[in-house]
């Protein structure tokens, strides 16, 4: 089996690995580090919870210590692209850990807070620049970064970016890089922009895919509890009384569905934060830190927010509402069973959601096992009045008219597609989000 000694990595990191716990490489970790290592382009097909941090940032540092050189004033040797703070804010740590005993310069820098420190980073010159494309944008037009001295770049969740659509802030971006460069570019799925991205800046790319994103993660057991909407507050309550559930993320889809799932539970008595877009980046950062360090015990998130976080040891993902769009909840499975751990997704499923369980059903090729409790009583002993029980897996209760998507839902909240643009918000190309 590979070691990360048979790699050849800078020793300084194989020290840090090995203080991390990392025994062996992850799949891309040894398919991709000895040709990065080489300096070659590579386009990974890969998701996050694959190791491919590691992956792309232990061979970048090797190669910056290889050939050593003083990072000059407002420059930067090696340039990461994240499409959100949060994910930003992990991959600027993990180049810290990885190359804590290489005495780098790593600086991240994101939308939300201010200039002043930032500047600071930049002016002093950079080993390796973590960035979100708005905020670097401004940065340069400001004139407190150039690109010209850059080797490396890293794009990283290119099709998270096209989402989120800065598609032409990336372009202004590559333009002003030098050509002679190396580029990785990481995607968790490949549709037809994408790989037309991908080859405009990729120059002869090793390609290395791993878990394609219609494969969930093998050890994580997933199911499906059929509910009424109205009733999935309180049997998230029931659910969450179980001590298995150490360290939860609950999934809603809008911003204000999350506030009130988390109010509901911390009402409840469980230690409960919501996470999403228009919460200020300290609000985020202090329910991210409570989550890892257990204080926090469910942090209630919209996609886009959880999209990046990176928490080992999630026992459950529990889908309070299916996502829109299938590849989401696959995504969203992933936050669990990371680093060999094993977990459990639990997806609620109300009439409405039918179409959307079996577009994942379709999407992941199985069939999620059910658990239907429509018919059970609720906490005051109530159930479904006869006439409206259901008459088959996802069969409308018997007499009870098709409900129509777009139709407002009980709580008065419209259900409509997710705007991925009302987190890190993109400036421009926002038509671009809406391709799905
Ligand atoms: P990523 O796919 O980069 O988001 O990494 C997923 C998680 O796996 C992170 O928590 C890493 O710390 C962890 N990880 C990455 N590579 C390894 C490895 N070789 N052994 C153990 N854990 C790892």
């Amino acid at each position: 089996m590979t070691t990360f000694s048979d790699l050849g990595l800078a020793e300084t990191i194989l020290r840090a690995l090995k203080s991390e716990g990392y025994e062996t490489p992850t799949p891309i970790q040894a398919q991709a580090i000895p040709p990065l290592l080489e300096g070659r382009d590579l386009l990974g097909i890969a998701q996050t919870g694959t190791g491919k941090t590691c992956a792309f940032a232990t061979p970048l540092i090797t190669r910056l210590l290889q050939f050593p050189e003083n990072p000059r004033s407002r420059q930067t040797r090696v340039l990461v692209l994240a499409p959100t703070r949060e994910l930003a804010a992990q991959i600027g740590d993990s180049f810290k850990t990885y190359g804590r005993f290489a005495g780098l310069r790593v600086a991240t820098i994101f939308g939300g807070v201010g200039f002043g420190p930032q500047v600071q980073a930049l002016s002093r010159g950079l080993d390796v620049l973590v960035a979100t494309p708005g905020r670097l944008l401004d940065h340069m037009a400001q004139g407190n970064l150039r690109l010209d001295g850059t080797s490396a770049v890293v794009l990283d969740e290119a099709d998270h970016m096209l989402d989120l659509g800065f598609v032409v802030p990336i372009r202004k971006i590559f333009a002003k890089l030098p050509k002679r460069r190396q580029t990785l570019f990481f995607s968790a799925t490949m549709p037809p922009e994408i790989a037309t991205l991908a080859a405009e800046m990729l120059h002869q790319p090793v390609t290395v895919s791993v878990t394609p994103v219609a494969k969930t993660a093998d050890r994580v057991a997933q199911r499906v509890i059929l509910i009424e909407a109205k009733r999935k507050r309180e049997a998230l309550v029931d659910l969450l009384q179980n001590p298995d559930f150490r360290r939860s993320i609950v999934f809603t889809r809008t911003k204000r569905g999350a506030d009130r799932v988390a109010s509901a539970l911390v009402e409840a008595g469980h230690a409960a934060e919501a996470i999403h877009g228009n919460k200020s980046q300290n609000q985020r950062s202090r329910a991210l830190d409570g989550f890892r360090s257990g204080r926090v015990a469910v942090l209630v998130a919209t996609d886009i927010a959880a999209r990046g976080i990176d928490v080992d040891g999630v026992s459950h993902v529990v889908n309070f509402e299916l996502p829109e769009v299938p590849e989401a909840y696959v995504h969203r499975i992933g936050r669990t069973a990371r680093a060999g751990a094993e977990g459990e997704a639990i997806s609620f499923c109300d009439h409405e959601e039918r179409d959307l369980l079996r577009g994942i059903e379709k999407l992941t090729k199985q069939t999620i096992p059910t658990t239907d409790l429509r018919l059970a009583p609720n906490a005051a002993g109530e159930t479904l009045p006869a006439e409206k029980k259901p008459d088959a897996r996802f069969g409308r209760p018997n007499g009870v008219p098709a409900v129509k998507r777009s139709a407002p839902r009980r709580d008065g909240e419209r259900r409509r597609a997710p705007r991925p643009s009302g987190e890190g918000r993109p400036r421009q190309g926002e038509a671009q989000a809406k391709r799905r």
